[in-house]
């Protein structure tokens, strides 16, 4: 890695007294380890049972070195939830990023092949990329090998920091944008939520190598990639494994959080999920974990996927509406049509709904005046 940007050192003789100090005072919950998957029919996914990790310790102490290993902690804020026989989640909080919960408020997501594990977005900092990495290797046996990041926002990427021993992907759109953007995205960060929480985290540029139809392999079957250039990003992955009917879309499924359009496209953003939806998936693996269809195969209106399209089309419907009633976009904001009060309950409702109002009101006003459609049909 040769840009300016990309410090690729980490430094784990400072970090593990502060992070054995931050362990103990979170909530403590390792997790058990091979083969505790949520059984299939189950409607939500597994937390599995805490347990010690002395032994984990010892396992993999031969395939690492001395220097590099450093002690499992006696207890961590692991929060692995095992979704399928080799896939786990750590949730995202439901929250605008703040100090409490250090900025991980997007999911990181763990693949296991054998012994190893790729990890898809290693979450906001240094110290929570050094926290997953050692309780995957701890409580679960793996060690990660590879990272993929889903798309180039703060609280996906800069976890990259600590894992300068494994291979980093993105698509090139990711690469570019993180690095157009991160030095002002890792300020941000710091900002919302404080410096303590970023402390010694740089940008580490991945390898601009991920492209769609590309395949991954797994313990839990293959995996295709695909690409959405015009939804919440310029380029938003997700994963599709249809051995499992499991569907991972970091960036595009949100749950009890206003999703964000800063940079995004509605009606891309729509048709993606709409798209998705057609997959199928069981179990759709987003901020957080949720089942998309029960046993059945009917679709759970309470899916992630399915409250983000709910979000994302009343949003629509409300500034269509607004536009037919003649009114200006200097009177969106207080447009009754577009408050939308079932949504007001939603982490970021006061920061952010606003915004996406105008960003909608840009973008569909010239589809309306062009006579152009909206499809909001509901998802079945
Ligand atoms: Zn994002």
């Amino acid at each position: 890695m040769t840009d300016r940007l990309a410090v690729t050192r980490t430094r784990p003789g400072r970090f593990w007294p502060a992070a054995l100090l931050l362990l103990a005072l979170l909530r403590p919950g390792w997790v058990e380890a091979h083969g505790n998957a949520a059984p299939a029919a189950s409607h939500e996914p597994a937390m599995v049972t805490p347990k010690t990790v002395a032994g984990a310790a010892t396992e993999t102490a031969a395939t690492a070195t001395a220097e590099a290993t450093p002690p499992c902690p006696a207890a961590s804020a692991a929060r692995w939830q095992a979704i399928v026989p080799g896939v786990w989640i750590w949730p995202g909080a439901a929250q605008e990023i703040g100090p409490g919960n250090r900025g991980q408020v997007a999911s990181q997501i763990l693949l296991r092949e054998g012994r190893s594990a790729t990890l898809i977005d290693p979450g906001p900092s240094l110290a929570h990329g050094q926290l997953v990495r050692e309780s995957a290797r701890c409580a679960l046996g793996l060690t990660i090998t590879r990272v993929l990041d889903s798309h180039a926002h703060a609280e996906n990427v800069l976890g990259n920091a600590a894992f300068a021993g494994a291979r980093l992907e993105a698509s090139a759109a990711t690469v570019a944008g993180m690095r157009a953007r991160c030095p002002q995205c890792l300020a941000s960060i710091t900002h919302s939520a404080g410096a303590a929480a970023l402390d010694g985290t740089t940008v580490r540029l991945p390898e601009a190598s991920l492209r769609p139809g590309q395949r991954l392999a797994s313990d839990s079957g293959r995996w295709q990639i695909m690409e959405f250039s015009a939804a919440h990003s310029d380029s938003d992955l997700v994963l599709w494994n249809e051995e499992q009917h499991l569907l991972v879309a970091p960036s595009l499924v949100y749950q009890g959080r206003i999703p964000e359009l800063a940079q995004g496209s509605l009606l891309g953003w729509l048709a993606a999920l709409r798209q998705l939806h057609r997959l199928r998936p069981d179990w759709v693996l987003g901020q957080q974990a949720s089942r998309h269809a029960d046993p059945s195969g009917t679709p759970a209106n309470s899916s992630g996927l399915a409250a983000s399209h709910g979000y994302l089309c009343a949003l629509a419907q409300g500034v269509i509406a607004a536009l037919e009633l003649g009114r200006s976009a200097n009177e969106a904001p207080e447009a009754p049509e577009l408050a939308l009060p079932a949504y007001a309950g939603w982490a970021g409702h006061a920061e952010r709904h606003g915004f996406n109002v105008q960003r909608a009101w840009r973008e569909l006003e010239p589809h309306w005046m062009n006579g152009g459609r909206l499809d909001c049909a509901p998802l079945d």
